[in-house]
């Protein structure tokens, strides 16, 4: 295969470091990631300022690197359009620094990127690990990610769905298996930090930590509590469809 690797983590985090080391041993590897982190950034993109892509160390194996000074959306919208010199068979996102479960999925840059992709008709995968540790081995993570994209290679059975994995901090041998799981909700509490300023005035700091076992067992964040990798197949139309079915009616109700 030929895979785009991206993140939200920016291009000299270790989660894609992994990821790019695991990948090269098998497929051709294309990299274009932000200069920085940009986590948190959604699917935004830039649209008022101009954006530059510069040429990087392809030395752990990949045959084309980029930083781009932009979001995750706008590294693979420009890659994917611009800067590659072929179409690629995937697109990988991560990995991720701390976990994108549940409705994190909305705010994540990581599984932005994968989105992105699907847009473009090329399957994505994006894939987290659940840790914020700064001595984190993302080894496994990055070998989780590699089989199912070979997996997902030799039956593309989804066309508009991205595969959003999560990967349990925990030894090998201590992971429990996989998940084939449904998004769960994400809550959080103590969100916003409250702080004076030098001058006497209030700001508010994000911060929060999420709150444990809300979720039923067959959601992402059940799973990845309880030790199992979570695979979410996640969809790019977010029509409701009970919805559309309930709403008809309205088409005569509705004086226009
Ligand atoms: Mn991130």
């Amino acid at each position: 295969m030929f895979v785009l690797l991206s993140n939200d983590d920016g291009i000299q985090a270790p989660g894609l470091t992994a990821l790019i080391k695991e990948f090269a041993r098998r497929h051709e590897v294309a990299v274009v990631a932000p200069d920085r982190e940009r986590s948190a950034s959604s699917h935004s993109i830039t649209v008022h300022k101009p954006l530059r892509a510069q040429q990087m160390d392809t030395k752990l194996g990949a045959t084309c690197a980029y930083a781009v000074n932009g979001t995750p959306g706008d590294c693979v919208k420009l890659a994917l359009t611009t800067l590659l010199p072929k179409k690629p068979d995937m697109v990988i996102s991560g990995i991720n620094r701390g976990s994108n479960l549940g409705t994190d999925v909305f705010y994540s840059g990581t599984v932005a990127a994968a989105f992105e992709a699907l847009l473009h008709g090329i399957p994505a995968i994006a894939v987290s690990l659940a840790t914020y540790g700064e001595e984190t081995d993302y080894g496994l993570s990055a070998a989780v990610a590699l089989a199912v994209a070979e997996r997902l290679a030799a039956k593309p059975v989804l066309s508009r769905t991205l595969i959003n994995i999560n990967v349990p901090d925990l030894r090998k041998a201590d992971i429990k298996g996989v998940r084939i799981t449904r998004l769960g909700i994400r809550q959080y509490r103590n969100i916003f930090e409250a702080r004076r300023d030098p001058r006497g005035q209030t700001y508010y700091w994000l911060a929060g930590e999420p709150v444990v076992g809300t979720n039923s067992v067959d959601t992402d964040i059940a799973a990845v509590e309880q030790g199992f990798v979570s695979i979410t197949p996640v969809a790019v139309d977010l029509t409701d469809y009970e919805g559309l079915q309930q709403l008809q009616s309205w088409e005569n109700e509705i004086d226009t």
